[in-house]
């Protein structure tokens, strides 16, 4: 039997962080099912399943990758901005955020010194705001 399976999953992609992501997601989503009562979230966590599974079986491996590595970017990116979140309402108090409007950079400056001139750090453009 283990050969069979052995056999079977030769050539086959595997398990990778994206499938073990997609099933977790799946089973939020079916959970969320059971809660709400939307049988819409049964079908997307189905949905979401199948496509897991799918991953999993493929014998695409080269994309199956690429797949993994545009989550694993993402993953990245999301936990960084989550990390910085403390650290910034703990700022908000002594600083003031900006958008710079032409490059939309945040910029930080510090509060209570009425009207500045901010010069944007990265493209240069100047813009007033009162802080
Ligand atoms: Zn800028």
């Amino acid at each position: 039997m283990k050969e069979k399976i052995n056999r079977f999953m030769q050539g086959r992609y595997g398990i990778d962080n994206y499938s073990k992501f997609l099933v977790i997601i799946s089973l939020v989503l079916v959970l969320l099912a059971n809660i709400t009562s939307f049988s819409v979230f049964t079908f997307l966590g189905l949905g979401t399943l199948i496509y897991a599974y799918v991953r999993v079986l493929s014998n695409k491996p080269a994309m199956r990758w690429r797949e993994n590595q545009l989550y694993l970017q993402k993953k990245r990116k999301f936990l960084t901005r989550i990390k910085k979140i403390p650290n910034e309402v703990k700022q908000r108090r002594q600083y003031r955020y900006y958008r710079c409007p032409s490059c939309k950079q945040k910029v930080r400056v510090p509060k209570g010194k009425n009207k500045i001139r901010i010069t944007c750090p990265s493209c240069g453009t100047q813009f007033v705001k009162k802080t």
